[in-house]
């Protein structure tokens, strides 16, 4: 069997979703299945009514819901004739009745936990899907079913194995070459029924541990570009589609911000090595990248990715850094309080590193200033160029910062990996550096 993801820009109006059949029906003999992500922006807007309600805003709660509820019938209708299906009909007006009943309440209590967001935000590739399969005549399977997470709601992490035994039990038997099964990406459920998400982006991740739960001999993840390009083609036009990448060089791009792919989406293919392709649903016959434990490409650079806003934090030791302990202590603070770190730059007496932009910053700072000087910089961004032979390049590194010109670097981190060279410059310069970058790394020497 296959797994075929179709992310939102893929399944935005009822002509994408036509689309998504063509390619789904031909599909058939390989025994697809068929992972969804919401129409278009829906989650945006199912993120937006619940802030609505939240801050006691019901009206525009309900205005953000009337807009979903227009866009899901118009696209239904668009496939399905004015008459709707029975059932389409009524599994429409449930969804949308859960949709309001969850707002009245947040709205009510002005209290939104990540556990009331997750339910708000699972209405989106709940409604996508619905209306897929009522289209194709396929058969519409509950993500909730089989992908089970803990209960971090709103970033739940997928429990494999129980996953594998639930995809043997539910999904394996109905997934056949003369069906269309579809299912939800982004959602899943804790062991006691309570919907969860994988974080935004999160129906790549969903895709790829569904092919793992069930042995696919691909994943492939349809999108609005012809696969994973040299940068992000937003902000660097002339860049290009990649043809092979390698499971680490595609893990550290995605880590590092291409958008393209869920951070996580490469670790249970690389687990149970099964190649992830990503293709571009308007022209399936054009180019695409296969992403495998097979390739190495041996490039110096391969492509460029970009994170931000960051915060970077310079710690000083009041006493010695090079004093024994001092870096055990002070990533011990970090641990406790389940701030992730990024980048580490470490000098004589000071060790600079990087955080997520949202991290609650007091309570760290009060901690480490017992033992420490911490100076904040916010406002920054990570580039990371990637590459399988870039460490084993003599005068990348000169090139790198050359290219850069006035661009101020104010952090270099060469990843323990060794196919990924970060540094740290101010988030305004970012789209510039970039630029500047492919223009002498990216398109120069690959
Ligand atoms: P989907 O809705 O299909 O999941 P996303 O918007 O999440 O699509 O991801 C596709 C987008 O990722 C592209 O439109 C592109 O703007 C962006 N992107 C960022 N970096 C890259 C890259 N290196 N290669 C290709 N696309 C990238
Ligand atoms: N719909 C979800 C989001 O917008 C998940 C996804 O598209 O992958 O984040
Ligand atoms: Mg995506």
């Amino acid at each position: 069997m296959i797994v075929l993801k179709f992310g939102g820009s893929s399944v935005a109006d009822a002509a994408c979703m036509r689309q998504v059949a063509e390619l789904a029906k031909a599909a058939l003999p390989k025994a697809p299945l068929i992972v969804l992500s919401a129409m278009g922006k829906t989650t945006n807007g199912l993120f937006a009514a619940a802030k609505a309600a939240e801050a006691g805003n019901l009206e525009a709660a309900l205005e953000q819901q009337a807009l979903l509820v227009t866009a899901h019938r118009k696209a239904a209708m668009d496939l399905l004739g004015e008459t709707l299906p029975e059932e389409l009909d009524r599994a429409l007006t449930e969804l949308f009745g859960e949709l309001e009943l969850l707002l009245r309440g947040v709205a009510l209590l002005k209290e939104l936990s990540p556990r009331s967001m997750d339910a708000i935000a699972s209405l989106g590739e709940r409604l996508s899907t619905r209306i897929f399969a009522a289209f194709v005549g396929g058969t519409w399977v509950d993500a909730r079913t089989v992908l089970r997470t803990d209960n971090v709601f709103g970033e739940a992490t997928p429990q494999q194995e129980a996953i594998r035994i639930l995809s043997t039990q539910h999904l394996k038997p109905l997934v056949h070459a003369d069906r269309i099964v579809v299912t939800q990406g982004y959602i899943g459920a804790t062991e006691e029924g309570h919907t969860t998400t994988l974080g935004r982006g999160g129906s790549d991740y969903s895709a790829a541990l569904f092919g793992a739960a069930l042995g696919a001999k691909e994943v492939q993840i349809w999108t609005d570009v012809e696969g994973v390009l040299t940068c992000d083609p937003r902000i660097v036009p002339e860049a290009l589609p990649i043809t092979e990448l390698s499971f680490a060089e595609a893990a550290e791009l995605a880590a590092f911000g291409a958008k393209v792919l869920h951070p996580a989406t490469i670790q249970p293919a690389v687990e149970a090595r099964i190649p992830v392709t990503v293709r571009h649903t308007q022209k399936p016959d054009g180019r695409f990248t296969t992403i495998s434990a097979e390739v190495s490409t041996g490039r110096p650079i391969t492509a460029l990715a970009s994170r931000g806003p960051i915060t970077v934090l310079t710690v000083s030791s009041t006493r010695m850094l090079a004093q024994s302990g001092f870096l055990a202590r002070l990533f011990e603070v970090f641990g406790r309080r389940g701030v992730s770190v990024d980048l580490i730059a470490t000098a004589e007496v000071s060790v600079s590193l990087t955080v997520e932009a949202d991290v609650p910053l007091k309570p760290l700072i009060q901690e480490l200033s017992a033992f420490a000087k911490v100076e904040v910089h916010e406002g920054r961004a990570i580039i990371a160029a990637v590459g399988e032979r870039l460490k084993s390049t003599p005068g990348l590194g000169a090139l790198l910062l050359g290219a850069l010109g006035d661009i101020n670097v104010e952090m270099i981190s060469m990843g323990g990996n060794e196919i990924n060279l970060s540094i740290v410059v101010k988030v305004e310069s970012t789209n510039e550096a970039l630029r500047r970058l492919h223009r002498v790394l990216v398109g120069g020497i690959s």
